[in-house]
């Protein structure tokens, strides 16, 4: 067990490693930041801070000297990276976990692997591979690029076989899955944390997604007991599976039979259990710190129903109207430019 005094090393300086950096702090720990950009928001709530490549095998070495263990707020760390510092220090998640989740294949064939229901899919090395694929998994479907994307990037829609092509240059022509496109009644998400004595996961969250980001995650997510349960199942399934210590995000499309579908996984906090923060008596990002220091899980329930909605770009600017609202809380990143789609913060509304 790490104990409050300790240092946590978190591997990226996003939203999520300020949260947990902000976590942290208040359970008593130190957080030493390390990403290759230095102007990113976690990097003014964290103790210590190093901005270097994730390939400099010197700052690394430094920042692990720094830490008691390591975790992460964004898995695309190069495998190496991963390698070099789990050899110095404890790196919660560990390496296989990465391993599966930074590569879209091999997830999915992971989930198959424990049975648990996916969108049809298929693996894609060149174009007439993927116009073969076309026949079996059918029109409309995705084209997603295995390595690297998130929010929609590195993806494509094929309506019909004639824009195979133009979807396999839009990816840049990499190695990919096709995937059916699924006709889900909602999306949904469930977020799972384990240490080396338990496993608990929140409650389900009902995810709206506007041009492939997540807009609004709404709790309780208005689905049948049976299947918030058999959602929870999944998560707590794939968390004993790859022997989880930290936190995971399971993001699932329920169908309109109610079956289960699930798409992909985080293993870190995630945009959709933003709402722990206001809303239950534990948050994600506690949560996150609790599961890697090995300290007794906190309790998942729900305190009020609650919709978090992205603030992304330019809506940034809607933090005055939203502070009219009394009981919706406001959680901005601190970043200085308003790109369009980057995400800038989110409100919490007590429902
Ligand atoms: P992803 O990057 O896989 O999380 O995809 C982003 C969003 O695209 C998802 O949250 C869905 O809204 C949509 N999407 C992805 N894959 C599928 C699919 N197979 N069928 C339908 N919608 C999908």
């Amino acid at each position: 067990m790490l104990k409050p005094g300790g240092t946590i090393g978190i591997l990226g300086g996003g939203q999520l490693g300020r949260m947990s950096a902000m976590a942290a702090a208040r359970m008593g720990y130190h957080c030493h930041i390390y990403s290759p950009q230095a102007d990113e928001p976690a990097f003014e709530v964290a103790r210590f801070g190093t901005a270097a490549a994730y390939d400099d095998h010197e700052a690394l070495q430094r920042f692990a000297e720094s830490v008691d263990l390591i975790t992460l707020e964004f898995e695309n760390i190069p495998a190496d990276t991963v390698g070099f510092l789990a050899n110095l220090r404890p790196m919660r998640p560990g390496w296989r976990l990465l391993h599966i989740s930074q590569h879209r294949l091999r997830e999915k064939q992971f989930f198959q692997s424990l049975n648990i229901a996916t969108a049809p899919f298929a693996e894609v090395n060149n174009l007439p591979i993927l116009l073969e694929a076309l026949k079996t998994i059918g029109t409309p479907a995705i084209l997603k690029s295995s390595e690297s994307g998130y929010d929609g990037k590195g993806q494509a829609t094929i309506k019909h076989i004639t824009e195979a092509e133009e979807a396999w240059n839009t990816i840049g022509q990499r190695h990919a899955i096709l995937e059916g496109m699924v006709k889900f009644e909602r999306e949904i998400s469930a977020i799972v944390a384990r240490n080396r004595h338990e496993t608990k996961c929140f409650p389900i969250a009902h995810n709206i997604h506007r041009h492939h980001i997540l807009h609004q995650s709404i709790v309780p997510a208005g689905i049948p007991d049976h299947v918030e349960k058999r959602a929870q199942e999944i998560a707590l399934t794939i968390a004993d599976a790859v022997e989880l210590e930290g936190i995971l995000a399971v993001e699932m499309f329920v169908t309109e039979t109610g079956d289960i579908l699930v798409n992909e996984m985080a293993p870190r906090p995630h945009n959709s259990g933003h709402w722990t923060l206001d809303a239950c008596v534990t948050s994600q990002f506690e949560q996150h710190i609790r599961a890697v220091c090995n300290l007794p899980l906190g309790d998942v329930s729900i305190l009020r129903p609650a919709r978090m909605t992205n603030l992304l770009g330019d809506n940034i600017n809607e933090w005055e109207t939203w502070l009219k609202n009394p009981s919706a809380k406001w959680h901005l990143y601190g970043k200085h430019e308003a790109k369009p789609s980057r995400k800038m913060g989110h409100v919490t509304e007590l429902l």
